[in-house]
């Protein structure tokens, strides 16, 4: 059984305004133990993991965050030699093409943090994909936001990925920054498609209480520019606009937020997609073995303690009833342009779902085209609406 890993960092330098991930500023000197705690942790739950599943063998690896790329390189290839050393994978070799048949292995990096030395470290350890966190092109968007890094700094970082060998890059943009209007919108698309990255999410602005600016927004208030985020309608817009664009530049749409030219599709994340097993290791990190859920701890010091003293860091264990598995497959499924097969579906959950998808497609909100059943393309930015009625 092919299995994906997550690794979480929480870690960041500092807190941007509208982040509602558990991360945190803390002192550099708790990277390296944190580091090390996901070293055991990995190892603990290969011993055990081994007993329950057999030919447990890795196909992707994602680091995440938080800013894992302020890990030292040293620390992030301890990891790496810690789950070669306990699963079976193809770490990719230094300079191999990224389309070579080896585990995808991805480092989330922010630009202002990537320098040579670090790149060329990263590409040695293994890792074959970087997701760079470029949000917006604009200096007042990411000014604004709380951002370390300026347009200028994405630039840098991705010839100096490039330079050193880098050939799967990834960049974020987030629509709905406050201050973002049609035009900066555009420029920042115009400027990824002079980056040319093999892949692109773009993900719509949350507001909600779990950030600063999602809260200052929810009360009234200004600070933030809270005034500044642009209208639902705008958002649409500009994601619309987007869909235009990387459609007609090459860059194939293949899920809600998320643009890949051709055979540069996020392996990892497709693993989630199409409810694939991955273990995710480090505070806060979810898992998933095919039948059972669990998480660790979100509170990085408490999980530190746990795989100190050894004591397990997990809490929620639950195992997916078949009602939510089913909810999980049209939910995480018609994230996916391409839909889903309905016909297996129906046949695997013994349900019929005919009574709740024909008012949707008779809206014009799903497509069923034979045995696949897809979201209206052209009805993506109110998917959320269609899951609500699909699933209520
Ligand atoms: S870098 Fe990412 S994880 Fe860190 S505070 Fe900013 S949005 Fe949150």
């Amino acid at each position: 059984m092919k299995f994906g890993v997550y690794i979480q960092v929480p870690f960041c330098q500092t807190k941007c305004t509208y982040c509602n991930f558990h991360t945190g500023v803390v002192s550099q000197d708790r990277y390296e133990p944190y580091a090390a705690a996901v070293c055991s942790e990995i190892g603990q739950t290969a011993a055990s993991t081994a007993a329950e599943i057999r030919d447990v063998s890795v196909d992707t690896v994602y680091f995440g965050g938080g800013t894992p790329s302020l890990l030292a390189p040293v620390a992030l290839e301890s990891i790496l030699d810690r789950l070669s050393d306990n699963f079976s994978f193809e770490r990719p070799k230094y300079q191999k093409s990224a389309q070579e048949e080896n585990a995808e292995i991805t480092l989330e990096a922010d630009p202002e943090t990537i320098t040579r030395g670090k790149a060329e470290a990263w590409l040695r350890a293994g890792f074959n994909r970087i997701s760079l966190g470029a949000q917006s092109f604009s200096d007042t968007e990411l000014q604004a936001t709380g951002r370390m890094h300026r347009r200028a700094d994405i630039f840098a970082a991705a010839t100096v990925l490039r330079e050193v060998g880098f050939r799967n890059i990834s960049l974020d943009l987030i629509a709905g920054l406050p201050h973002q209007t049609r035009e900066s919108w555009e420029e920042s698309i115009e400027q990824v498609l002079r980056i040319r990255p093999e892949h692109l999410s773009i993900y719509m602005l949350e507001i909600d209480e779990g950030s600063r600016l999602g809260k200052e927004s929810l009360a009234g208030g200004k600070r933030y520019s809270a005034t500044e985020i642009p209208t639902d309608d705008s958002m649409a817009e500009f994601y619309d606009s987007a869909c235009v664009r990387l459609a007609a530049a090459g860059h194939e749409h293949y899920e809600i937020s998320n643009w890949a030219l051709a055979g540069m599709r996020s392996r990892h994340n497709l693993k989630y997609w199409q409810r694939q097993p991955y273990l995710g290791f480090g505070a806060g990190a979810h898992s998933f073995d095919g039948v059972k859920r669990w998480s660790n701890v979100h509170d990085s010091a408490q999980y530190v303690s746990c795989i100190q003293q050894g004591t397990s860091p997990r809490e929620q264990i639950e195992t997916v009833t078949s009602a939510q598995a089913l909810e999980e497959e049209l939910f995480l499924g018609l994230r996916q342009l391409e839909g889903i097969d309905l016909e297996r579906i129906e046949r695997d959950y013994h349900v019929n779902l005919q009574t709740r998808i024909a008012p949707l497609a008779q809206q014009g909100l799903l497509e069923l085209n034979g045995k696949r059943l897809r979201l209206a393309t052209d009805r993506l930015t109110v998917s959320n609406e269609v899951f609500v009625e699909l699933l209520g």
